[in-house]
């Protein structure tokens, strides 16, 4: 018998299929055959891919979505205990290299519907306007071709959508207000607040987190258990699984999960045709497409197209820069833990509901450019225990003490802005997956700004954690968050996309998700990449058909359409903005 966490996405049959405890999707889902051309090939079924999947269904597109992973039962496949939720990361293989090597596995992307955002913590605030134009006012990095303005609104509608709930007033950035109410704090939340208070640092209570702080439609509200980062099983965190995947059926989308993307294909008049994949069965087939849009995440997407090479596009698909798969990001991710005398009791709340962003912009009296966040997390005991181990050296009966002490301990994240760097890259290795694809090698240096601005922000985060009130404080470096890998811009010799998404080399072929990020700030990156997603989808809806036609399009703003949100994105939380 097949284990349950690799079953398929099954049409209902008497019984709906489970997203929750009380919401559930009972429409049957369409099938396209392989000798149907479908408008749009989607490859990678998480943030980007899912917002924009949902939206050309709503448009009337004729649209497949391609995923490695399962289409979750959360019902049937999940559970509140952190060992069982190993099977929502992607944990294929990969070959990490460099000084500074990042860690994969349940460190970055997720595998199945909803991608990464089944298991974010959904900590969603916006990126600054300074982010936008970094190289113009700091000297480092890439502007992006695009400004905060334009992205303004759609951050404000996916707030809306998923939706998200924090301060009435946000002073960081372009300030600004959030739908829902903020959070009750939890023990960790609590901590940060007071050590931020005690030095003077403006802080944020309860949000910005797409979590809900009250039921909206099938939807119930947080139980404060803390599990979200193993998929939340209640349906109160937002993941496109639920906030977008469901209207993306009931509007004729077709979802293929575990199924394994290995090739797109070019054909004449350099235009691709459609992908090969792997079905859940391991037989290799075709699917045609009038355009293909790869969502897979910044490891996967350009080891696709990379793995896309043929005789008309040698080093690979949209390559012609050389910049598929270069300047790959991380924020720089530090957890600083503190021992309290006090319980703090860090698993009673989401790990994500407070955060400070006073250190975020430049500031040349710290001898760096960009900055860094303070956020609070919650690691469950296990990830408590590994974090124990690098932070301590804790072994043994040292181990054994620290886990009975786990209780008093809290968790602070610092969030540092890595600066984009060419040789910080995705290639493909000689080695091969079980499937025959070859394997991404990545490999990771820091330049001397990031090692200043990771010595600062974690220097600071540990300040903040005494003054809290801690007893001991000890940390574990490491990073969060992948983007880059195929960015976007105006010049196609130095980036590989356009504003929305449109590879510079082939008419239609689009990338869909983080990897078009320029540079990162240090903003968690889930809200913008839906919000490019919205937008890229309002840009190809206004297209029409032109996008299947040699390239011929004009379209600079298109226009936005707020018609295309999911059921009871309206009229629901209190709008204070
Ligand atoms: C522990 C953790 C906590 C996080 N917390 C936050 C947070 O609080 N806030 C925040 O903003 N971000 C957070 N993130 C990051 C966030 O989850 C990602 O930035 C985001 O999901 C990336 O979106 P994406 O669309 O680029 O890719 P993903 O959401 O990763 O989706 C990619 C999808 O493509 C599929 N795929 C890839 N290749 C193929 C292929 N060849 N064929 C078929 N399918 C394929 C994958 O299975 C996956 O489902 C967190 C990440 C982790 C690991
Ligand atoms: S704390 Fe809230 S959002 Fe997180 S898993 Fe529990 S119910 Fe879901």
């Amino acid at each position: 018998m097949k284990s349950p966490l690799l079953g398929e996405f099954k049409a209902p049959q008497g019984k709906p299929h489970m997203l929750g405890a009380i919401q559930s999707i009972d429409t049957p889902m369409r099938r396209f055959t392989e000798a149907d051309e479908v408008d749009y090939a989607i490859v990678g079924v998480g943030a980007g891919g899912g917002v924009l999947l949902q939206r050309l269904a709503r448009a009337g597109f004729r649209v497949i979505g391609f995923d490695a992973g399962p289409f979750w039962d959360t019902e049937r496949d999940w559970v509140s205990d952190e060992k069982g939720s190993h099977q929502l990361y992607w944990n294929d293989l990969r070959i990490t290299a460099g000084k500074h090597p990042l860690a994969f596995g349940a460190n970055n992307s997720g595998k199945g519907v909803g991608g990464g955002t089944v298991h974010w913590a959904s900590f969603t605030p916006r990126l600054h306007p300074s982010d936008f134009r970094i190289h113009s006012t700091d000297g480092v990095g890439v502007d992006w071709p695009i400004r905060y303005s334009d992205l303004k609104p759609y951050y404000e509608l996916m707030e809306l959508e998923l939706p998200v709930a924090g301060p009435s007033y946000y002073p960081w950035g372009d300030p600004h207000g959030y739908p829902y109410g903020p959070h009750p704090m939890g023990g960790v939340g609590d901590a940060l607040i007071r050590g931020c208070t005690n030095l003077g640092i403006g802080v944020s209570a309860g949000g910005p987190v797409a979590i809900l702080s009250g039921s909206r439609a099938d939807r119930p509200h947080c139980i404060y258990r803390g599990f979200c980062i193993q998929g939340c099983k209640v349906g109160a965190k937002a993941s496109t699984l639920i906030t977008h995947v469901p209207d993306a059926i009931g509007n004729g989308a077709e979802i293929r999960p575990n199924c394994m993307v290995s090739r797109i294909h070019a054909g004449p008049g350099r235009r691709v045709t459609g992908v090969t994949y792997f079905d859940p069965e391991g037989r290799e087939r075709f699917q045609k497409a009038k355009a293909v849009v790869v969502a897979g995440y910044s490891i996967e997407t350009p080891r696709l197209l990379l793995n896309s090479a043929c005789p008309d596009f040698e080093n690979g698909l949209a390559n012609s820069s050389d910049c598929v798969g270069r300047y790959l990001m991380a924020q720089a991710g530090n957890v600083v833990l503190g021992r309290f005398e006090e319980l703090v009791r860090m698993y009673k709340a989401p790990p994500a509901h407070a955060l400070t962003e006073e250190f975020y912009e430049t500031d040349p009296k710290r001898g760096f450019a960009r900055g860094f966040a303070i956020q609070t997390v919650g690691p469950l005991p296990m990830s408590f225990a590994k974090q124990m181990t690098t932070a301590k050296g804790a072994w043994g009966w040292g181990l054994r003490s620290v886990m009975m002490d786990y209780n008093h301990w809290a968790g602070f994240g610092f969030l540092g802005e890595i600066l984009p760097n060419a040789d910080n890259r995705v290639q493909l290795a000689e080695e091969k997956d079980r499937l025959g694809i070859p394997i991404a090698k990545i490999t990771f240096n820091l330049c001397d700004n990031d090692k200043k601005l990771i010595e600062f922000g974690k220097n600071k985060t540990m300040d903040v954690m005494w003054a809290a009130g801690a007893q001991e404080v000890v940390q574990e470096a490491r990073y969060a968050h992948l983007v880059g890998a195929a960015r976007m811009g105006d010049n196609p010799e130095t980036s590989v996309v356009d504003q929305f998404g449109c590879t510079h080399d082939i008419a239609n072929l689009f990338i869909c998700d983080g990897s078009v990020m320029p540079t990162q700030g240090s903003a968690n990156p889930g809200l913008t990449i839906m919000a490019l997603a919205a937008r890229a989808a309002d840009y190809l809806i206004a297209e029409g058909e032109e996008i299947f036609k040699p390239r011929t399009r004009n379209i600079q703003k298109p226009p936005m359409r707020r018609d295309l949100s999911p059921p009871d994105t309206w009229g629901h939380g209190m709008p204070r903005i």
